[in-house]
């Protein structure tokens, strides 16, 4: 028998005045959970806890990128990016409520992963003789916020980590990472963010003064845990920190950058028409774990543990082909 559906009665006005921001970041946590991005983006929620791997990876950020910028510019024996490492991570447990792991239960296990893990990577980025490529002033495009409108009153913002020229003098956008695990083999030949990040960098090809990318790169250090000392001092079980070889692949094509601007879109429409149901999935792949800083909450409807987001105030200035104002993310 087919039951009558009620007629909508949450029926909303769309807000084509205000407009929408997106990075990769949001609109994939809209994509995992309409309802969690709502909380996150909308509610401006977040814990008061701060996960360890968010201070770690800032922290590695900063070192590996400022190493990269010296290097460029061949001041590189003027800095000590191992000390940055520290010194920013020092900073993330001051100011946070860290919550730490299993693996990270501490400050000083991060900190000495993290020593290691910077090292690691300047022996890579020597080893395969990348720098970075440098901007019409002169400086070298790394940690830039580009951002670009995808339609009236939809934007997508973009943080290019490094632009880096190979010995073959071919230009590869990189994407610098930490992680715990290493991804599948294949991740980078599918993943959104580098089609973002190449989406962003050809529409603002004249500013970088590049006349386009030769390939797409995947930059990953896993941050694993410095292996103890077995009994007699010999060598513990375990790798410890490691930097991958950075996987390679060629630009998307266009018809890919169009199809990933097309799902943005999609993301925006729905987010604009008030569309944040929860997205629970099956037991087997739920999002709904103690990942999920909004579980209590929505479960519970127990805001324990949540805060509402300081803003973001005004990014730094970057080149852009809006100016509209300053993104939230
Ligand atoms: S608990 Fe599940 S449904 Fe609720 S916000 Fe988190 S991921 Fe979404």
């Amino acid at each position: 028998m087919n039951a009558q559906l009620s007629p909508p009665s949450n029926v909303m006005p769309l807000e084509f005045a205000k407009p929408v921001y997106l990075s990769h970041s949001s609109s994939t946590l809209y994509e995992v959970c309409p309802h969690k991005y709502k909380e996150r983006y909308k509610e401006r929620l977040e814990s008061t806890v701060t996960g360890v791997s968010l201070g770690y990876g800032s922290a590695y950020d900063e070192a590996t990128c400022a190493f990269i910028v010296a290097h460029a510019l061949a001041h590189e024996n003027q800095l000590d990016p191992v000390a940055i490492f520290e010194e920013k991570f020092e900073e993330f447990a001051r100011t946070n409520t860290v919550g730490y792991s299993t693996t990270f239960n501490s400050k000083e296990a991060c900190v000495a992963s993290g020593k290691v893990l910077v090292e690691k990577f300047i022996e890579s980025w020597l080893g395969h003789g990348y720098t970075a490529a440098l901007d019409p002033e002169g400086k070298p495009i790394v940690q830039r916020e580009l951002r670009v409108k995808l339609a009236p009153n939809v934007f997508y913002t973009a943080i290019i980590d490094v632009l880096m020229m190979t010995r073959d003098c071919e230009m590869l956008l990189s994407d610098i990472k930490t992680a715990a695990q290493a991804s599948d083999g294949s991740f980078h030949l599918n993943a959104g963010q580098l089609t973002g990040q190449q989406l962003v960098v050809e529409a603002h090809r004249d500013a970088l003064g590049i006349d386009g990318v030769d390939g797409l790169c995947f930059y990953q250090g896993l941050k694993k845990s410095i292996p103890k000392l077995a009994k007699g001092g010999k060598a513990g079980r375990g790798t410890g920190p490691v930097v991958l070889d950075p996987m390679v692949c060629p630009p998307r094509t266009e018809a890919e950058v169009q199809a990933y601007v097309e799902s943005r879109l999609w993301i925006a429409e729905d987010i604009r028409r008030g569309r944040f149901p929860k997205r629970p999935l099956d037991a087997y792949n739920t999002p709904c774990s103690d990942l999920c800083d909004y579980r209590q909450r929505c479960i519970h409807g127990d805001s324990t543990g949540l805060r509402v987001r300081a803003s973001r105030g005004t990014p730094t200035p970057s080149p852009s082909i809006d100016s509209s104002g300053p993104s939230p993310f």
